[in-house]
């Protein structure tokens, strides 16, 4: 059961109830077009994935802007964007489980289905659920390039994979998937780019051995917000599976550029509305923004556009700022934006997006896949 939307289309920002997600239309639409132009410029096709944002509305932006489909983690995502009109969408994760291994193949009978794989064992339970469902998945073995998480050590393995899926009826092999998680956060521009020059080594060298045993790999898929300028022109990677740049978060701020400053080339899109809702003791605000509103695994929220004014506690339902000497202090009732530390965890606690802009609420859309976590 919704909890009904916060605001309504065409009235001020004033309105608005909070704790809201609010986007900034306008700092979005740009972000969209820039990483389309980054994907085009370098020949790469753009599939960004929706586990950051999970609606259908924003993955339709991006396929209007020429990318190809979406990536999801999980099989309901995926079920939740192919209801809301995606056409092609890749589960760029590893699905265990009959229910959601019958749920996948159901599913590819209406939409162009992907997912990766990385155990022989899956191979065989995707191809009987194909056959039985009557419908073709197109498989791609993932390959661990340096995350630690899930694929098959780069080398002889993948080949072996590759041959399994390429010969299991009911399975297309579509390539690899090589996504180095760990390198989108490495704060200087130096690590990321060593990072991802020893994922592209590995999945070269790996690209090689597929060759010689005659297997095609028509898609290699990877690449993240942090890295996407590199991965982009690294030359092995054909498709970009870029998250967070729509909204962006206080995290990813946190990343320097080649010249040592803050990379700036996308901009803070999400934040989270609120209201001060106790201003009794000097020198100490609270929010009516908390741990249920803001997730803060990547650190705490950043309070924008007011200097001095740091957000330094949150429990369940408040958020205490502290505000710095000869500062003025946010008063009972004023209303603040937030930046969240982790866009994707952050979304996945509101119903509704509230899209504004010049000041006034332009959009109000579902986080249609909240909470689709199986
Ligand atoms: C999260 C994720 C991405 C996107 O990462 P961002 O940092 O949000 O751009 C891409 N691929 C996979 C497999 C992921 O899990």
């Amino acid at each position: 059961v919704l909890q009904p939307p916060p605001a309504t289309v065409g009235t001020s920002v004033a309105e608005v109830d909070t704790p809201a997600l609010v986007v900034d239309l306008d700092a979005y639409e740009r972000n969209l077009d820039r990483m389309a132009a980054v994907a085009a410029a370098a020949g790469v096709a753009l599939r960004p994935h929706a586990k950051m944002h999970k609606s259908p509305s924003v993955t339709l932006d991006q396929v209007a802007r020429g990318a190809v489909g979406a990536c999801v983690q999980k099989v309901a995502e995926a079920e939740v964007l192919v209801r809301g009109g995606v056409e092609d969408v890749l589960v760029s994760n590893e699905v265990v489980g009959r229910t959601k291994v019958d749920r996948l193949a159901a599913l590819a009978q209406h939409a162009r289905i992907g997912v990766c794989v990385d155990d022989a064992a899956q191979v065989a339970a995707l191809s009987t659920a194909a056959v039985e469902h009557g419908v073709e998945l197109r498989v791609l073995v993932e390959v661990d390039v340096g995350a630690g998480r899930c694929g098959v050590v780069p080398g002889p393995d993948v080949v072996r994979l590759a041959a399994q899926v390429s010969s299991a009826p009911g399975l297309l092999l579509g390539g690899l998937q090589g996504y180095h998680g760990t390198a989108q956060h490495l704060r200087t521009h130096e690590e990321r780019a060593a990072a991802v020059a020893s994922a592209a080594e590995l999945l070269r060298a790996t690209t090689r051995l597929l060759d010689e045993a005659g297997l095609p790999y028509p898609v290699v898929s990877g690449g993240g917000t942090g890295t996407a300028d590199i991965d982009a022109t690294a030359g092995v990677w054909t498709e970009l599976q870029v998250g967070s740049y729509a909204f962006m978060d206080a995290d990813y701020a946190r990343n320097l550029d080649r010249d040592g400053a803050p990379v700036h080339t996308y901009e803070q899109a999400l934040f989270v509305l609120a209201t001060v809702m106790s201003a009794a003791r000097p020198g100490v605000a609270v929010v009516d923004a908390g741990l249920k509103a803001l997730a803060v695994d990547s650190g705490l929220p950043q309070v924008h556009g007011r200097p001095g004014v740091g957000y330094v506690a949150a429990s369940d339902e408040h958020g205490t700022l502290a505000v710095a000497a000869g500062v003025d202090a946010p008063r009972l009732g004023d209303r603040l934006l937030l930046v969240p530390g982790h866009c994707d965890p952050t979304v996945d606690r509101f119903d509704w997006y509230v899209g504004v802009r010049s000041g006034r609420v332009d959009a109000v859309w579902p986080v249609a896949a909240r909470g689709a976590m199986h």
